[in-house]
Protein backbone atom coordinates (compact mmCIF):
# COMPACT_ATOMS: atom_id res chain seq x y z
CA UNK A 1 0.00 0.00 0.00
CA UNK A 2 1.17 3.67 0.07
CA UNK A 3 0.65 3.64 3.81
CA UNK A 4 3.18 4.43 5.95
CA UNK A 5 5.86 4.87 3.40
CA UNK A 6 7.91 7.14 5.61
CA UNK A 7 5.85 7.23 8.63
CA UNK A 8 7.59 5.75 11.57
CA UNK A 9 5.10 5.14 14.81
CA UNK A 10 5.22 7.95 17.76
CA UNK A 11 5.37 7.60 21.01
CA UNK A 12 1.65 7.44 22.59
CA UNK A 13 0.78 10.38 24.46
CA UNK A 14 2.33 9.18 28.39
CA UNK A 15 -0.80 11.56 29.80
CA UNK A 16 -3.21 9.76 28.14
CA UNK A 17 -1.59 6.33 29.45
CA UNK A 18 -1.26 7.77 33.14
CA UNK A 19 -5.13 8.69 33.04
CA UNK A 20 -6.01 4.93 31.43
CA UNK A 21 -3.53 3.48 34.23
CA UNK A 22 -5.34 5.83 37.31
CA UNK A 23 -8.97 4.29 35.59
CA UNK A 24 -7.86 1.09 35.95
CA UNK A 25 -6.65 1.30 39.64
CA UNK A 26 -8.69 -0.33 41.97
CA UNK A 27 -7.38 1.36 45.14
CA UNK A 28 -9.80 3.32 47.54
CA UNK A 29 -7.54 6.37 48.11
CA UNK A 30 -5.90 6.48 45.17
CA UNK A 31 -4.34 10.24 43.99
CA UNK A 32 -4.26 11.43 40.61
CA UNK A 33 -1.63 14.71 40.61
CA UNK A 34 -1.20 14.00 37.06
CA UNK A 35 -4.02 15.45 34.76
CA UNK A 36 -3.55 19.19 33.91
CA UNK A 37 -7.22 20.67 34.72
CA UNK A 38 -8.29 22.09 37.65
CA UNK A 39 -10.25 20.45 40.29
CA UNK A 40 -12.81 21.21 43.34
CA UNK A 41 -12.27 19.74 46.49
CA UNK A 42 -15.21 16.71 45.12
CA UNK A 43 -12.36 15.74 41.77
CA UNK A 44 -14.64 17.45 39.65
CA UNK A 45 -13.92 19.62 36.86
CA UNK A 46 -17.22 22.06 36.83
CA UNK A 47 -18.44 23.79 34.43
CA UNK A 48 -18.54 27.83 35.86
CA UNK A 49 -21.79 29.23 36.92
CA UNK A 50 -21.01 31.99 34.50
CA UNK A 51 -20.22 29.96 31.52
CA UNK A 52 -23.75 28.63 32.07
CA UNK A 53 -25.37 31.49 32.17
CA UNK A 54 -23.17 32.84 29.03
CA UNK A 55 -24.38 29.40 27.22
CA UNK A 56 -28.02 29.83 27.96
CA UNK A 57 -28.07 32.76 26.42
CA UNK A 58 -26.69 31.94 23.36
CA UNK A 59 -28.86 29.25 23.17
CA UNK A 60 -31.68 31.20 23.51
CA UNK A 61 -30.73 34.53 21.67
CA UNK A 62 -28.65 33.21 18.83
CA UNK A 63 -29.94 33.78 15.70
CA UNK A 64 -27.24 32.29 13.25
CA UNK A 65 -24.56 30.29 13.27
CA UNK A 66 -22.94 32.04 9.51
CA UNK A 67 -19.59 32.24 9.41
CA UNK A 68 -17.80 34.68 10.98
CA UNK A 69 -14.28 35.09 9.76
CA UNK A 70 -10.39 34.27 10.12
CA UNK A 71 -10.04 36.83 12.79
CA UNK A 72 -12.98 35.54 15.33
CA UNK A 73 -14.93 36.90 17.26
CA UNK A 74 -14.23 40.46 17.13
CA UNK A 75 -16.45 41.31 20.35
CA UNK A 76 -14.47 38.68 22.72
CA UNK A 77 -11.03 40.20 21.41
CA UNK A 78 -11.75 43.50 22.30
CA UNK A 79 -13.12 42.60 25.52
CA UNK A 80 -10.60 40.61 26.53
CA UNK A 81 -8.35 43.78 26.13
CA UNK A 82 -8.48 45.79 29.36
CA UNK A 83 -7.96 42.21 31.10
CA UNK A 84 -5.00 41.53 29.37
CA UNK A 85 -3.48 45.01 28.81
CA UNK A 86 -4.69 46.99 31.71
CA UNK A 87 -4.61 50.59 31.24
CA UNK A 88 -2.35 50.33 28.32
CA UNK A 89 -3.54 51.72 25.04
CA UNK A 90 -1.86 50.60 22.06
CA UNK A 91 -4.31 52.01 19.69
CA UNK A 92 -3.54 50.63 16.34
CA UNK A 93 -0.29 49.34 17.03
CA UNK A 94 -2.28 46.14 18.91
CA UNK A 95 -3.72 43.93 16.06
CA UNK A 96 -4.55 39.97 16.60
CA UNK A 97 -7.50 37.95 16.07
CA UNK A 98 -9.61 34.46 17.87
CA UNK A 99 -7.49 30.98 17.81
CA UNK A 100 -8.57 27.64 18.63
CA UNK A 101 -6.69 28.16 22.21
CA UNK A 102 -3.49 29.11 23.58
CA UNK A 103 -2.41 26.16 21.33
CA UNK A 104 -3.25 27.83 18.23
CA UNK A 105 -2.32 31.18 19.06
CA UNK A 106 1.34 29.59 19.53
CA UNK A 107 1.25 27.81 16.30
CA UNK A 108 0.43 30.94 14.40
CA UNK A 109 2.84 32.89 16.47
CA UNK A 110 5.52 30.63 14.96
CA UNK A 111 3.98 30.94 11.91
CA UNK A 112 4.35 34.10 11.70
CA UNK A 113 7.65 34.47 13.51
CA UNK A 114 8.90 32.61 10.58
CA UNK A 115 7.42 34.48 7.74
CA UNK A 116 9.06 37.27 9.33
CA UNK A 117 12.56 36.42 9.89
CA UNK A 118 13.18 32.94 8.80
CA UNK A 119 16.58 33.60 10.61
CA UNK A 120 15.18 33.98 13.84
CA UNK A 121 16.54 31.65 17.03
CA UNK A 122 13.61 31.03 19.33
CA UNK A 123 15.27 30.88 23.11
CA UNK A 124 12.67 28.40 24.87
CA UNK A 125 13.16 28.04 28.63
CA UNK A 126 14.17 25.11 30.76
CA UNK A 127 12.01 22.86 31.83
CA UNK A 128 8.77 24.28 29.55
CA UNK A 129 5.29 23.10 28.62
CA UNK A 130 6.65 19.74 26.66
CA UNK A 131 3.99 20.80 23.51
CA UNK A 132 6.14 24.32 23.34
CA UNK A 133 8.95 22.47 21.50
CA UNK A 134 6.95 20.48 18.77
CA UNK A 135 4.93 23.47 18.23
CA UNK A 136 7.58 25.97 17.54
CA UNK A 137 9.46 23.15 15.86
CA UNK A 138 6.23 22.06 13.51
CA UNK A 139 6.91 26.07 12.23
CA UNK A 140 10.24 25.30 10.98
CA UNK A 141 12.05 27.46 14.05
CA UNK A 142 15.20 27.28 15.60
CA UNK A 143 15.23 26.49 19.29
CA UNK A 144 17.42 27.68 21.69
CA UNK A 145 17.77 26.84 25.37
CA UNK A 146 17.85 29.06 28.62
CA UNK A 147 17.74 27.86 31.98
CA UNK A 148 14.90 28.64 33.78
CA UNK A 149 14.19 27.09 36.68
CA UNK A 150 16.58 24.26 38.34
CA UNK A 151 14.33 21.30 40.41
CA UNK A 152 16.68 20.10 42.66
CA UNK A 153 16.89 23.22 44.76
CA UNK A 154 13.61 24.51 43.62
CA UNK A 155 14.94 28.07 42.60
CA UNK A 156 14.93 30.29 39.45
CA UNK A 157 18.51 30.11 37.85
CA UNK A 158 17.38 33.96 36.57
CA UNK A 159 21.28 34.77 36.18
CA UNK A 160 21.77 32.11 33.59
CA UNK A 161 18.85 32.65 31.84
CA UNK A 162 19.82 36.84 31.38
CA UNK A 163 23.02 35.22 30.34
CA UNK A 164 21.66 32.70 27.85
CA UNK A 165 19.39 35.76 26.54
CA UNK A 166 22.44 37.93 26.28
CA UNK A 167 23.97 35.78 23.48
CA UNK A 168 20.81 36.24 21.44
CA UNK A 169 21.41 38.38 18.11
CA UNK A 170 18.96 41.11 17.10
CA UNK A 171 15.40 39.75 15.79
CA UNK A 172 15.94 36.31 18.14
CA UNK A 173 12.87 35.64 20.04
CA UNK A 174 12.33 34.41 23.34
CA UNK A 175 9.47 32.44 24.51
CA UNK A 176 8.11 33.79 28.48
CA UNK A 177 5.86 32.28 30.76
CA UNK A 178 3.47 35.36 31.43
CA UNK A 179 2.41 33.73 34.70
CA UNK A 180 1.94 30.58 36.87
CA UNK A 181 4.95 28.75 34.91
CA UNK A 182 4.11 25.15 33.51
CA UNK A 183 5.45 22.81 34.87
CA UNK A 184 7.43 24.58 37.91
CA UNK A 185 5.13 27.43 39.09
CA UNK A 186 8.58 30.18 39.63
CA UNK A 187 7.59 33.11 37.90
CA UNK A 188 9.76 36.13 37.63
CA UNK A 189 9.87 38.76 40.19
CA UNK A 190 8.88 42.35 38.95
CA UNK A 191 12.74 42.81 39.17
CA UNK A 192 13.14 40.57 37.37
CA UNK A 193 10.66 40.87 35.22
CA UNK A 194 11.98 44.61 34.39
CA UNK A 195 15.69 43.32 34.33
CA UNK A 196 14.88 41.22 31.77
CA UNK A 197 12.61 43.37 29.75
CA UNK A 198 15.44 45.78 29.52
CA UNK A 199 17.74 43.32 28.30
CA UNK A 200 15.55 42.38 25.47
CA UNK A 201 15.68 45.93 24.75
CA UNK A 202 18.99 46.66 24.21
CA UNK A 203 19.72 43.42 21.96
CA UNK A 204 16.21 43.59 19.62
CA UNK A 205 14.76 40.60 21.42
CA UNK A 206 11.20 40.32 20.67
CA UNK A 207 8.88 38.48 23.47
CA UNK A 208 7.04 35.88 23.19
CA UNK A 209 4.46 36.03 25.88
CA UNK A 210 2.30 32.56 26.57
CA UNK A 211 -0.26 33.58 29.07
CA UNK A 212 -2.51 30.78 29.61
CA UNK A 213 -3.41 30.55 33.53
CA UNK A 214 -4.20 34.60 33.97
CA UNK A 215 -6.17 34.91 37.34
CA UNK A 216 -4.84 31.74 38.67
CA UNK A 217 -1.73 32.80 40.34
CA UNK A 218 -2.08 36.20 42.30
CA UNK A 219 -4.71 38.15 40.81
CA UNK A 220 -6.11 38.70 37.10
CA UNK A 221 -3.62 42.07 37.25
CA UNK A 222 -1.06 41.16 39.22
CA UNK A 223 -0.61 37.47 36.60
CA UNK A 224 -0.33 40.27 33.43
CA UNK A 225 2.39 42.49 35.40
CA UNK A 226 5.16 41.04 33.53
CA UNK A 227 3.85 40.53 30.35
CA UNK A 228 3.10 44.41 30.72
CA UNK A 229 6.24 45.30 31.81
CA UNK A 230 7.90 43.68 28.87
CA UNK A 231 5.72 44.89 26.08
CA UNK A 232 6.27 48.59 27.67
CA UNK A 233 9.90 48.52 27.21
CA UNK A 234 10.22 46.37 24.40
CA UNK A 235 7.13 48.14 22.34
CA UNK A 236 7.06 45.23 20.12
CA UNK A 237 5.51 41.71 21.17
CA UNK A 238 3.23 38.51 20.54
CA UNK A 239 1.04 37.60 23.30
CA UNK A 240 0.01 33.53 22.89
CA UNK A 241 -3.54 33.94 25.34
CA UNK A 242 -5.90 31.54 26.01
CA UNK A 243 -9.30 30.95 28.46
CA UNK A 244 -9.49 27.30 28.19
CA UNK A 245 -7.95 27.13 32.35
CA UNK A 246 -9.12 30.68 33.66
CA UNK A 247 -12.80 30.31 32.40
CA UNK A 248 -12.72 26.67 32.43
CA UNK A 249 -13.56 26.48 29.23
CA UNK A 250 -10.75 23.31 27.97
CA UNK A 251 -12.38 21.65 24.99
CA UNK A 252 -14.11 24.50 23.96
CA UNK A 253 -10.53 25.87 22.59
CA UNK A 254 -10.62 29.48 23.29
CA UNK A 255 -7.51 31.57 22.78
CA UNK A 256 -6.03 34.62 21.12
CA UNK A 257 -2.73 35.97 19.67
CA UNK A 258 -2.18 39.89 20.24
CA UNK A 259 0.84 41.18 18.41
CA UNK A 260 1.96 44.68 19.28
CA UNK A 261 3.97 45.65 16.60
CA UNK A 262 5.94 49.40 16.82
CA UNK A 263 4.16 51.50 14.66
CA UNK A 264 0.25 51.41 13.30
CA UNK A 265 1.57 50.56 9.22
CA UNK A 266 3.78 47.66 10.74
CA UNK A 267 0.86 46.29 12.64
CA UNK A 268 -1.54 46.44 9.76
CA UNK A 269 1.02 44.14 7.90
CA UNK A 270 1.33 41.70 10.61
CA UNK A 271 -2.68 41.57 10.64
CA UNK A 272 -3.23 41.25 6.80
CA UNK A 273 -0.23 38.20 7.40
CA UNK A 274 -2.01 36.23 11.04
CA UNK A 275 -5.13 36.30 8.91
CA UNK A 276 -3.72 34.56 6.00
CA UNK A 277 -2.14 32.34 7.92
CA UNK A 278 -5.35 31.57 10.12
CA UNK A 279 -6.89 30.72 7.02
CA UNK A 280 -3.96 28.33 5.40
CA UNK A 281 -4.75 26.48 8.62
CA UNK A 282 -7.93 26.23 10.18
CA UNK A 283 -10.02 29.01 7.86
CA UNK A 284 -11.79 30.25 11.18
CA UNK A 285 -11.63 29.50 14.53
CA UNK A 286 -14.87 27.47 16.46
CA UNK A 287 -17.43 30.27 17.91
CA UNK A 288 -18.98 28.89 20.87
CA UNK A 289 -15.99 29.52 23.38
CA UNK A 290 -15.52 32.84 22.37
CA UNK A 291 -18.80 33.64 22.16
CA UNK A 292 -19.33 32.64 26.28
CA UNK A 293 -16.29 34.69 27.11
CA UNK A 294 -17.08 37.71 25.29
CA UNK A 295 -21.41 37.54 26.91
CA UNK A 296 -19.67 37.26 30.32
CA UNK A 297 -17.31 40.06 29.68
CA UNK A 298 -19.82 42.64 28.50
CA UNK A 299 -22.15 41.92 31.50
CA UNK A 300 -21.05 43.54 34.64
CA UNK A 301 -22.76 41.19 36.84
CA UNK A 302 -21.66 37.84 34.68
CA UNK A 303 -17.96 39.28 34.51
CA UNK A 304 -18.04 39.98 38.36
CA UNK A 305 -19.61 36.07 38.91
CA UNK A 306 -16.65 34.97 36.82
CA UNK A 307 -14.29 37.13 38.93
CA UNK A 308 -15.59 35.39 41.98
CA UNK A 309 -15.13 31.94 40.89
CA UNK A 310 -11.31 32.13 39.54
CA UNK A 311 -10.95 33.63 42.65
CA UNK A 312 -12.42 30.65 44.55
CA UNK A 313 -10.43 28.38 42.02
CA UNK A 314 -7.16 30.47 42.68
CA UNK A 315 -7.81 30.57 46.77
CA UNK A 316 -8.06 26.69 46.51
CA UNK A 317 -4.72 26.30 44.94
CA UNK A 318 -3.04 28.84 47.62
CA UNK A 319 -4.59 27.00 49.77
CA UNK A 320 -2.92 23.68 48.62
CA UNK A 321 0.22 25.14 48.83
CA UNK A 322 -0.21 26.37 52.16
CA UNK A 323 -1.10 22.75 53.70
CA UNK A 324 1.64 21.20 51.82
CA UNK A 325 4.36 23.74 53.21
CA UNK A 326 3.21 23.70 56.23
CA UNK A 327 3.40 19.50 56.48
CA UNK A 328 7.26 19.64 55.39
CA UNK A 329 9.68 21.75 55.49
CA UNK A 330 11.21 20.09 51.86
CA UNK A 331 8.01 21.11 50.35
CA UNK A 332 8.67 24.95 51.54
CA UNK A 333 9.62 26.45 48.37
CA UNK A 334 5.94 25.24 46.78
CA UNK A 335 4.23 28.20 49.07
CA UNK A 336 6.19 30.67 46.86
CA UNK A 337 5.16 29.19 43.30
CA UNK A 338 2.05 30.35 41.73
CA UNK A 339 -0.68 28.02 39.39
CA UNK A 340 -1.44 24.65 39.50
CA UNK A 341 1.46 23.38 38.37
CA UNK A 342 4.64 22.29 40.55
CA UNK A 343 7.84 19.90 39.75
CA UNK A 344 8.81 17.73 42.80
CA UNK A 345 12.77 17.22 42.46
CA UNK A 346 11.39 12.92 42.21
CA UNK A 347 13.75 10.43 39.96
CA UNK A 348 11.40 8.60 37.33
CA UNK A 349 12.19 5.26 39.48
CA UNK A 350 10.59 7.82 42.69
CA UNK A 351 7.38 8.08 40.53
CA UNK A 352 7.21 4.90 39.57
CA UNK A 353 7.08 3.55 43.19
CA UNK A 354 4.45 6.02 44.13
CA UNK A 355 2.03 4.75 41.60
CA UNK A 356 2.96 1.26 42.75
CA UNK A 357 3.43 1.57 46.20
CA UNK A 358 1.12 4.41 46.91
CA UNK A 359 -1.47 4.86 44.41
CA UNK A 360 -0.09 8.07 43.40
CA UNK A 361 -0.24 9.15 39.99
CA UNK A 362 1.94 11.60 38.37
CA UNK A 363 4.29 11.93 34.83
CA UNK A 364 7.59 10.70 35.31
CA UNK A 365 9.29 14.41 35.42
CA UNK A 366 7.32 14.79 38.84
CA UNK A 367 5.27 17.34 38.14
CA UNK A 368 1.95 17.90 40.15
CA UNK A 369 -1.12 19.05 39.57
CA UNK A 370 -2.26 21.10 43.06
CA UNK A 371 -5.47 21.00 42.23
CA UNK A 372 -5.50 17.09 42.52
CA UNK A 373 -4.84 16.99 46.09
CA UNK A 374 -7.60 17.96 48.81
CA UNK A 375 -7.17 19.23 52.69
CA UNK A 376 -7.95 15.35 53.07
CA UNK A 377 -5.86 13.67 50.86
CA UNK A 378 -2.65 16.00 51.98
CA UNK A 379 -1.21 13.92 54.74
CA UNK A 380 -1.51 10.35 52.70
CA UNK A 381 0.25 11.91 49.99
CA UNK A 382 3.00 13.63 52.18
CA UNK A 383 3.63 10.80 54.20
CA UNK A 384 4.08 8.84 51.36
CA UNK A 385 6.91 11.39 49.54
CA UNK A 386 8.64 10.88 52.94
CA UNK A 387 8.52 7.29 52.65
CA UNK A 388 11.06 7.37 49.22
CA UNK A 389 13.47 9.14 51.68
N1 LIG B 1 0.66 27.18 27.26
C1 LIG B 1 0.82 26.50 28.38
C2 LIG B 1 1.98 26.83 29.26
C3 LIG B 1 -0.09 25.51 28.74
O1 LIG B 1 0.08 24.83 29.88
C4 LIG B 1 -1.17 25.22 27.88
C5 LIG B 1 -2.20 24.16 28.19
N2 LIG B 1 -1.77 23.07 28.87
C6 LIG B 1 -1.30 25.96 26.72
C7 LIG B 1 -0.36 26.93 26.44
C8 LIG B 1 -2.38 25.70 25.70
O2 LIG B 1 -3.65 25.95 26.13
P1 LIG B 1 -4.91 25.55 25.27
O3 LIG B 1 -5.51 24.36 25.93
O4 LIG B 1 -5.78 26.76 25.33
O5 LIG B 1 -4.47 25.27 23.88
Amino acid sequence: GLFPGGLGPQPADSLLALIGAFRADRRAGKIDVGVGVYRDPQGRTPVLRAVKEAERRLVAGQETKAYLGPEGDAGFFEALKPIIFGDADHGARLVGLQTPGGTGALRLAAELIARFNPQARIWVGEPTWPNHHPILQAAGLEIMAYQHFDVATQRLTFARALDALSRARRGDVALLHGCCHNPVGADFDMTQWRELAQLMRERGVLPLIDLAYQGLGRGLDEDAAGARILLETVGEGLLAYSCDKNFGLYRERVGALYALAGEAAAAGVVQSNLLALARANWSMPPDHGAAIVRVILSDPALAADWRTELAEMRDRIRGIRALLADADPRLAPLRGQQGMFSTLPLTPQQVARLRDERGIYMPASGRINLAGLTAETIPTFVDALASLR
